[in-house]
């Protein structure tokens, strides 16, 4: 498999924010949204085998939660499945952050699944497969990062047409950051206000959650490997 990065962290974007987490990070993505904070994946990173992916996780924890992410890691879905699968027996926590574009009909059903529907600010709008949809269940979490207000409206809407909320079991609405932060480890960073966001959810009385990217808060934002 071609990997970017392994490493413990703090997990910083979903229900499971703040729980250490192993991060298996794979390379190249097909997508290019306009806020993408992790373009040194596109290219790069080095060949690892299965193996050696699970034993540097065991070295890393023996047990607890390990997360996929990327760029897109349904890209290497023919070796990752298989590895999910060994991972899962060996009892850890799986969480896999995909873009929402690949289809995820072959994802173990134990894998809690953070999926992103991409907003028009991102580029990238448009590119969320559909039929993903019926694969999702309450172990599950649907990602909308919005750049402002048309992004916001965006993400209501296709909430509630959808019927997100009953499906999954988080909504996350999370404001883009900048792409080229500054070292402040505070909300000057994010494209939109956070209280703003607040302000909107309360307002259209939403169940959703609002997500902040913690680790962006707790180490300077432009920081990798955390
Ligand atoms: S899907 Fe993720 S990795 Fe790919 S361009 Fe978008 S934000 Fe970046």
């Amino acid at each position: 498999m071609q990997i970017i990065e392994i490493y413990r962290s703090i997990q910083g974007e979903s229900s499971f924010a703040g729980l250490p987490c192993i991060f298996v990070r794979l390379a190249a993505c097909n997508l290019r949204c306009s806020w993408c904070d992790s373009e040194y994946t596109f290219r790069g990173g080095r060949k690892l085998t299965s193996t050696e992916i699970e034993e540097e996780i065991s070295r890393l924890s023996p047990s607890g939660l390990v997360e996929f992410t990327g760029g897109e890691p349904m890209l290497q879905v023919r070796e990752l499945v298989p590895l999910m699968e060994r991972l899962l027996a060996k009892g850890y926590t799986l969480l896999l952050e995909t873009s929402g574009e690949r289809p995820l009909e072959q994802v173990p059903a134990p894998v809690h699944k953070i999926v992103d529907v991409k907003c028009p600010g991102s580029g990238e709008g448009g590119s969320f497969r559909a039929s993903n949809l019926k694969t999702l269940s309450h172990r599950d979490e649907i990602k909308f990062v919005l750049t402002d207000r048309v992004d916001y409206e965006f993400a209501r809407d296709f909430m509630r047409s959808q019927g997100l909320e009953k499906a999954v079991n988080s909504v996350i609405f999370s404001p883009a950051f900048l792409k080229n932060p500054s070292s402040e480890r505070d909300t000057s960073n994010c494209q939109l206000d956070p209280r703003l966001l607040a302000e909107w959810i309360l307002e259209d009385k939403l169940n959703v959650r609002l997500g902040l990217q913690i680790h962006k808060f707790i180490w300077e934002p432009a920081t990798k490997g955390v």
